[in-house]
């Protein structure tokens, strides 16, 4: 399989409508539905965005499952007929001949089993971002027997795989297992570059990467850790696995990814790192968990095995584990 394959232009295309659409909706409702703590914009986007990619997978690969963030149970009750009728009305904009009922089945393709060979999609990952106007991402893979084979990273608020930047061409991050990683303008993906992790050594000077959010990490632990390092600059706080386009584009060296005081025994989602991980290590980046193993994709639909996430641009990978050891974390 390589960037000529079925499946890389399927993830192509598919992430970018998919990604295009939600941009859409973006525009549409969330700057007026954060003022009224309105969390609705994220839930139509989401499963339109599903929705989308679902239906160019039955249409590319008819037999190859998906396991994806939603289910379209919630859609189908009264209380949220509003919700579904714009999710219907949005996917329309792409599949004019689709009816509702076609887009809720389409949505409930997303409820395979994680096991063999399977698709993996977050229609949005950083829903916090999306409907702040930040960092937010659709993210694709596609995994087999545990491996993660291909990522695709559509980030409609990233410049050039690595500059926040909000209403640009957008960022499309695509890597193959073994054939290296590239991205694109999300608007026209048809020139690609190379990603490429950062060359620094020095563990002084290297740049890191947190959520945004402090209740998925550690924000206490993330300081003792960049104290250790001897980093002098605040970690750069950001949504979704836009982070690991940026670690793979050589923006930043380490992005940690620790377990929050109120959930020590969380466990990663799947949707939540495969596309990313892939990303940084065919961009010549190291990804394992907080205790330097390898993240297992063979346990379904959690990271059972692995606790927490460090992705880094492999030089500076060992002292950062060494400092994750010393701060206990
Ligand atoms: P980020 O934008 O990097 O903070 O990641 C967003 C993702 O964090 C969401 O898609 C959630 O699935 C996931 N998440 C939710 N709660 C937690 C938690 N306690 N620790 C780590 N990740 C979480
Ligand atoms: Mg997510």
């Amino acid at each position: 399989m390589d960037f000529s394959s079925a499946e890389a232009r399927f993830a192509v295309e598919a992430a970018q409508k998919a990604a295009l659409l939600v941009r859409r909706i973006q525009r549409d409702l969330a700057a007026e539905a954060l003022t009224k703590n309105d969390r609705s914009p994220v839930t139509v986007a989401d499963f339109a965005a599903q929705a989308v990619v679902a239906a160019m997978l039955a249409d590319a690969f008819p037999q190859e499952p998906l396991v994806a963030e939603e289910a379209a149970a919630a859609l189908r009750s009264p209380d949220h007929a509003e919700v579904a009728a714009k999710v219907v009305s949005y996917v329309q904009t792409v599949f004019p001949q689709a009816d509702a009922d076609t887009v809720l089945a389409w949505i409930d393709r997303g409820t395979a089993e994680a096991q063999g060979r399977f698709w993996v999609l977050d229609p949005i990952d950083g829903t916090k971002g999306f409907l702040r106007g930040d960092q937010y991402a659709v993210a694709l893979a596609l995994v087999e027997d545990g491996q993660v084979m291909l990522g695709a990273l559509a980030c409609p608020n990233l410049r050039a795989a690595r500059e926040p930047a909000k209403g640009g061409e957008g960022t499309l991050a695509l890597a193959m297992r073994g054939q290296g990683a590239r991205w694109a303008a999300l608007e026209a993906p048809t020139t690609w570059q190379a990603l490429r992790v950062s060359d620094e050594r020095d563990p002084a000077r290297a740049r890191l990467l947190r959520s945004f959010e402090s209740g998925h990490t550690n924000a206490g632990q993330i300081e003792a850790v960049a104290q250790a390092l001897g980093t002098a600059a605040e970690p750069v706080r950001m949504d979704s696995q836009a982070k690991y386009a940026v670690l793979a584009a050589g923006g930043a060296e380490v992005y940690l990814r620790l377990l929050s005081p109120s959930k020590p025994d969380y466990r990663e989602k799947i949707w939540d790192q495969a596309a990313g991980a892939l990303i940084v290590e065919e961009a010549g980046g190291k990804v394992t968990d907080l205790d330097g193993k390898p993240l297992d994709f063979s346990t379904g639909r959690r990271l059972i095995a692995n606790r927490g996430v460090l992705a880094t641009n492999g030089h500076l990978h060992a002292a950062v584990l060494d400092a994750l050891r010393a701060v206990g974390a």
